[in-house]
């Protein structure tokens, strides 16, 4: 099947660079016209956007720092004027830190609720309130929203478990209207945020049965088979693409 997502438009929030960049042009190479947003890097988005345009399709950069309320609110309205419609949301822009509890500050803790949760669900509530049948929100979570693999994940894993409990309790919310919503799981995957060559890398090889981290593309192809029409039958669930590390 060639572009099958043919006609749809996708909005892949923190698509300027890592895990975002590739699933925005892996969405454009299968035909959907794209809309990434971007916090702080108009000139990655800027890249970003030459590769999906250069597939032959749409793509439209919105400066949308996920922690600002109202910039997340007024996101899906701004998608919708400028690709006509959408029918594929990637909640994708995540923020990762560790340490230790007792030295947790209330800012570190209402950061990672204002962007990996409370942007999760203005965007999704933005998108609940424009799509129609067929609509596909994909949400990415992480393992730490399955288990807490090493210490220090308080904060991150909290919020990626918020994530997965979104996407059971929307699945049942919007499967009415026939609209999907699944999470993606990753184990370790070599970013900006999880340098190949950083710190943790090497324990997280050990961790991972396949031995190595995994790629942005390989997250990238899972969105998009749950975004194409034939993955109509899948809702609600939390795919872990991490190597085998929660096996
Ligand atoms: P990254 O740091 O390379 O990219 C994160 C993206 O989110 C960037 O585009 C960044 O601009 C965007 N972002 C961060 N804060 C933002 C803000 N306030 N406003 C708008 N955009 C913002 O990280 P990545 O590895 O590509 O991570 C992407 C997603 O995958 C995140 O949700 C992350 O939690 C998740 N994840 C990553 C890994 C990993 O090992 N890399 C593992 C599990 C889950």
């Amino acid at each position: 099947m060639t572009d099958p997502l043919h006609g749809k438009a996708a909005l892949v929030t923190g698509g300027s660079r890592g895990i975002g960049a590739a699933i925005a042009q892996r969405l454009a190479a299968d035909g959907a016209d794209v809309a990434i947003t971007y916090a702080r890097s108009p000139e990655a988005a800027q890249q970003v956007l030459a590769a999906i345009k250069a597939k032959g399709v749409r793509g439209e950069g919105i400066a949308a720092d996920a922690a600002d309320a109202a910039a997340m609110t007024a996101l899906v309205p701004r998608v919708v004027e400028r690709l006509g419609r959408l029918d594929i949301l990637v909640n994708n822009a995540g923020i990762f830190f560790t340490g230790p509890l007792e030295q947790a500050s209330d800012d570190e803790f209402r950061r990672m609720i204002d962007v990996n949760v409370r942007a999760v669900f203005l965007a999704g509530r933005g998108a609940a309130r424009v799509m129609g049948p067929g609509g596909r929100i994909i949400n990415v979570g992480s393992i730490a929203g399955e288990r807490a693999p090493f210490p220090g994940l308080g904060l991150y894993s909290m919020s990626k478990f918020a994530v997965a409990g979104l996407t059971q309790a929307w699945a049942r919310d919007l499967a009415p209207k026939q609209i999907t919503v699944n999470c993606i799981q990753p184990g370790p995957i070599a970013t900006d945020m999880n340098p190949a060559d950083g710190p943790f890398a090497d324990a997280q090889r050990q961790m991972v049965p396949l031995g190595r981290l995994g790629k942005p593309t390989e997250i990238a192809a899972i969105v998009a088979m749950l975004a194409r029409p034939e993955a109509s039958f899948i809702t609600g669930a939390t795919l872990n693409v991490d190597g085998g590390m929660l096996a």
